[in-house]
Order: structure tokens, then C-alpha cells, then sequence
């Protein structure tokens, strides 16, 4: 995981890495069961290197802990490791060359269940998955039991958290599939990393 990580932050295989200050590899437990996957790196992310920890990485731990989840204990990472300029969705390209990094980081964790936040990545892991991707409100807030890079992995879509920001219905909707989740990590125990 270090190895991986390490080629990220000096990473050139896409335009992005012109504009970033720092690569977000990702964080947290290797050992962990659930992996959170996001779009890419905002304007904190990019100064402190780390995932999800401006406003929408606010909000993302208040729903973690509501699941019973440590941010420690779980793994949370991006589609695209360099912030895109102006925070734009990420091209097609630069999810090419960068998805790589994702692969092999689910590869070394063997994670149970991937939650996927937003568009962006669940459009990704539902392509790994051969599973038909039409829009995240119609595929959200539900359980998909999938082969992604042979391994047996459940798949849990739902909003981006920074939705939740301007939007009190995707809040109310990304809190309610948070609960649905709940369910599932306290039923198979996924909250603490495997040993
Ligand atoms: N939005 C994302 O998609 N990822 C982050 O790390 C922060 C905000
Ligand atoms: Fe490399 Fe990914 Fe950054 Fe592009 S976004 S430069 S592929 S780490």
C-alpha cells in the first residue's frame, strides 16, 4: 500500500498533476473491510494531500460515525488522485490513467463492501462490475453482489457528500442510505479491520 502510494505523489501519467499542490493516494486501514471511493481531490484535499477533509469530508465523517465507522478503520480514496482545475468532473482519460492506482489498492485491501460516492465512481466500479450504470439516483442506496478483479465484492452507491452541501433532499437521501448501510456493517461486522 505504501509502494502504491509512493507512486502516486510523484505520479505524471495525466494532465492533472500539472495543477495539483499535492497527489491524495488515499487513506486509512489495509485491513479494512469497506472502501469509500470518491471523485477526486478538492481545494483542502490538494493542499493537505489527504481525502475527504473540507466540507464535504465533514460531512462524510459525520455520516461514518452515524454507520458506526472509524474513519481509521475504513479506506477512503478518490477516482482521481490530482485535483482537477476549478474542481471539474474528471475526463475520460484521466479516469483511464489513474484508475489503475485504484485497482491495485482494492487488489491489496480485498475490501468486503465498496461504498461509491457520486457519479464518477460508481460509474467506474459498475463498469468493473459489467453491471448497467444509468444515473446514481436510480442505482443508489442499494446492495449489489458483484465480481470486480476476481474477488466477490458487495457494492453500495450513493450521493457525493458534497451534494449534500446545497441540496437538503440529497442530505436527507444520503443519511437515509448511510442508515441502510449501518444495517449492513453491523450484520457481517465490518467495522473493524480484519486481522
Ligand atoms: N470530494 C471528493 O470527491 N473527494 C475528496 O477527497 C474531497 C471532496
Ligand atoms: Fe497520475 Fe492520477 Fe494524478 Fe493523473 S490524476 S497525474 S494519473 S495520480
Amino acid at each position: 500500500m505504501d509502494a502504491i502510494a509512493s507512486e502516486i505523489v510523484v505520479c505524471t501519467k495525466c494532465r492533472l498533476w500539472k495543477g495539483r499542490r499535492k497527489a491524495v493516494p488515499g487513506e486509512g486501514s489495509p485491513e479494512s473491510q469497506i472502501m469509500f471511493i470518491g471523485e477526486g481531490p478538492g481545494g483542502t484535499e490538494d493542499l493537505e494531500g489527504r481525502p475527504f477533509v473540507g466540507q464535504a469530508g465533514k460531512f462524510l465523517d459525520a455520516l461514518l460515525s452515524d454507520t458506526c465507522l472509524a474513519r481509521e478503520n475504513v479506506f477512503i480514496c478518490n477516482i482521481v488522485r490530482c485535483r482537477p482545475p476549478a474542481n471539474r468532473a474528471p475526463l475520460p482519460d484521466e479516469i483511464q490513467a489513474c484508475t489503475p492506482y485504484l485497482d491495485r489498492q482494492m487488489k491489496t485491501i480485498q475490501p468486503k463492501v465498496v461504498v461509491t460516492l457520486g457519479n464518477c465512481s460508481t460509474a467506474y466500479i459498475f463498469s468493473r462490475a459489467n453491471l448497467r450504470f444509468s444515473s446514481i439516483t436510480r442505482v443508489r442506496g442499494r446492495f449489489y453482489e458483484k465480481t470486480i478483479l476476481g474477488m466477490r465484492v458487495t457494492v453500495f452507491p450513493s450521493f457525493h457528500p458534497a451534494a449534500a452541501l446545497y441540496s437538503a433532499k440529497y442530505k436527507e437521501q444520503l443519511t437515509k442510505d448511510f442508515q441502510t448501510l449501518k444495517g449492513e456493517v453491523l450484520k457481517r461486522q465490518l467495522a473493524n479491520p480484519s486481522s
